[in-house]
């Protein structure tokens, strides 16, 4: 190989960057931020297997996690309807409380497709952290957003304000149950956390692994550090004339997409499909918006007055439990 100085910046380049962007057997230690990178040059969405391996992987992986709805699931005040995916289990066509990433496809030609793998972008400014009025999503320091379901009442304002629309409500599981079945809340909302106990752990999460698995040097998502997982996405966008998404969408977020499609023209399919989940090139973060912001305000006080009525019911009732323990 000749060695020239072109060459040898590149290769010292790669150097630095791959230092930073783990591969499955990769054990780091857990500081600092992380974000992925969604190759849509190198998916093809797995299409001979009968389920996309990062979706597989993703499923298995958190099949714990999703919701153990009660059989007997009673619309909420003032819905007549509520949102029941668990006879749906198996749908994998979409994001459901069951299933945390799904592969969107787009024709571009004749016969060539483009397979888009979809999950929570993790914001850097997400407003869904921002506007849950119940506290229950929250930005944890591996720059992944996760929701608590816990604390979720599942009034979907995550969703609302989503620009991507990620998280998905299941109904007839969660406090709501506990607390005011019939007139708050209706279920709990699911999306992926980026295997936020595997990060805790210093290990990549699922859906890479499976990704890398399967092909090797061409996989199509990378995990890293993200200061080099942004540095990896703009030498190849500029070394190869690819596109990059999610950097300044929403401003920023810790998923980058590549393709050698620009995103207008993806944008443009998407809207043309009517499909459920959009990929617009231009998004604002909605709370740069000064309404929007106003509005900010008034959830998070409606959230401190809900969040200490929460607690004198919750405290009236273990005194009330207490106070038939004694009797009893
Ligand atoms: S990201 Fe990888 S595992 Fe997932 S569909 Fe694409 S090629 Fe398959
Ligand atoms: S993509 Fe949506 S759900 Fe995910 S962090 Fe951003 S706003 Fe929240
Ligand atoms: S990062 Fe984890 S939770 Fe998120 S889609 Fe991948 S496997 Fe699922």
């Amino acid at each position: 190989m000749n060695l020239t100085r072109r060459n040898f910046l590149k290769i010292a380049g790669a150097a630095t960057v791959s230092g930073k962007i783990f591969s499955h057997e990769t054990a780091y230690a857990t500081t600092g931020r992380y974000a992925t990178i969604i190759d849509l040059t190198r998916c093809d969405g797995c299409k001979e297997e009968p389920i996309s391996r990062c979706v597989k992987a993703c499923r298995n992986y958190n099949k714990d996690r999703f919701p153990k709805p009660i059989k007997d699931i009673k619309p909420y005040w003032p819905h007549k309807f509520y949102e029941d995916w668990s006879k749906k289990r198996d749908a994998i066509s979409t994001l459901t409380p069951y299933n945390w990433i799904f592969i969107q496809r787009i024709q571009i030609k004749r016969k060539k497709e483009i397979f888009i793998p979809r999950r929570c972008m993790h914001c850097d400014n997400p407003p869904c952290v921002s506007l849950c009025p119940f506290g229950a999503l929250s930005k944890e320091q591996y720059g992944n957003t996760v929701i608590s379901d816990k604390l979720c009442f599942g009034g979907a304002k995550c969703r609302d304000v989503c620009p991507w629309h990620i998280p998905q409500r299941q109904a007839g599981v969660g406090l709501y149950l506990k607390i005011m079945p019939k007139y708050a809340g209706g279920g709990v909302m699911y999306k992926c956390d980026l295997c936020k106990d595997r990060i805790a752990e210093g290990k990549v999460p699922m859906c890479v692994i499976a990704c890398e698995e399967r092909l090797n040097d061409n996989k199509a998502m990378f995990f890293g550090e993200r200061q080099a997982i942004y540095k990896m996405a703009e030498e190849r966008a500029r070394n190869e004339g690819l596109y990059i998404y999610g950097d300044k969408q929403n401003s920023g977020t810790s998923t980058l997409y590549l393709s050698a499609i620009p995103f207008g023209f993806i944008e443009a399919q998407l809207k043309s499909k009517k499909e459920k989940f959009q990929m617009a090139e231009q998004i604002q973060n909605p709370l740069d918006e000064p309404h929007n912001l106003a509005k900010y305000f008034l959830i998070s006080a409606f959230a401190s007055a809900f969040a200490g009525i929460v607690g004198a019911l919750c405290t009236g009732k273990k005194k009330a439990n207490g106070d038939e323990d004694k009797k009893a």
